[in-house]
């Protein structure tokens, strides 16, 4: 034990230290990985809810980390936003996701948005710089969003909203269930599409009361005009009754794990044959 400043006695506990040592090597490691453009991108495919033909795709950030091997986006995306490196990573996905869409006029693409980007006022600025730099339409792409930013800071969120929908993007609502999710916000903001997270997906095997949920959740969404897309669809009996409810999109390892570009391009042109 050491005495503090304040007279008080901190104890040594090697556990904690060796935890935060851990995390600052993984910034940094993240920090040089992200100067050094070594980050790249996988595409899941999003399919038409009834025809099961690729129509879209997210683009999802995967760091393979020197001398470790692949680290989750659930570890190192919110290590990005702790420590504001999340504005650069996220600008990086952007540009290199809209380049790579110019190899399928047909298809749209997510990108999702993490809320400390979103709080920049210049952001609506670097998006539309992406755009003319890579030539995308913007009508094209939908930013997907979750709604904790729009909950604590509803104005400054319209406002930043306001912003990106004046060039021509679409927003999406994501993780929609996964949270204290409120369709209330998908009108209220303005909302082009909303995702059914795919906590909520899974739990349709339990039956019961997540169906019902489900249920409201999609015919209030759809009562709106509001488009759905589920994500985390792994089985046939998933994908029926997600259609059933009137979702027109889905998205899960049934179609498509995320991929590498090329394997996109397979896809793409497979369903392009007559
Ligand atoms: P998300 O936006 O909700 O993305 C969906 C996640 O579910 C992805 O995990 C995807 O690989 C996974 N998934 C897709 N289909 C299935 C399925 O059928 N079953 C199961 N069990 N999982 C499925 P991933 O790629 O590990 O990403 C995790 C989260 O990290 C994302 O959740 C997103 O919030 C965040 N993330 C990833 N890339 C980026 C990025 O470029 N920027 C930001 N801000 N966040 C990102
Ligand atoms: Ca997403
Ligand atoms: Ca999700
Ligand atoms: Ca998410």
């Amino acid at each position: 034990a050491k005495e503090t400043g304040r007279g008080r006695t901190e104890y040594y506990q090697p556990e904690m230290d060796a935890e935060r040592e851990e995390r600052n090597m993984l910034e940094i490691d993240l920090r040089i990985a992200i100067e050094r453009r070594e980050l790249t991108i996988v595409y899941q495919p999003v399919v038409d809810a009834r025809t099961w033909r690729i129509i879209g795709i997210e683009a999802l950030a995967r760091w393979n980390r020197t001398g470790y091997g692949p680290v989750s986006p659930d570890i190192f995306i919110p290590i990005a936003e702790s420590t504001g490196l999340i504005d650069q990573l996220g600008l990086f996905v952007l540009h290199r996701a809209c380049e790579t869409l110019t190899l399928w006029p047909e298809l749209k693409l997510a990108v999702n948005i993490s809320p400390g980007q979103f709080r920049d006022p210049a952001f609506a600025l670097h998006v539309a710089s992406v755009f003319r730099k890579t030539a995308a339409d913007p009508s094209r792409i939908t930013l997907e969003m979750t709604e904790g930013y729009f909950i604590q800071n509803p104005e400054r969120a319209r406002a930043a909203l306001a912003k990106l929908k004046q060039l021509g993007v679409k927003i999406a609502l994501d993780d929609f269930g996964a949270g204290f999710s409120s369709v209330g916000y998908l009108r209220q903001f303005g909302f082009d599409r909303m995702k059914i997270d795919k906590s909520l997906v899974h739990a349709l095997e339990e039956g019961g009361r997540a169906v019902d949920l489900l249920q409201a959740t999609v015919a209030l969404a759809r009562s709106l005009e509001i488009p759905v897309t589920a994500e985390g669809v792994e089985t046939e009996a998933q994908a029926l009754q997600l259609r059933l409810t009137g979702c027109d999109e889905l998205q899960g390892y049934l179609f498509g794990k995320p991929m590498s570009s090329e394997q996109i391009d397979i896809i793409y042109r497979g369903n392009r044959l007559p």
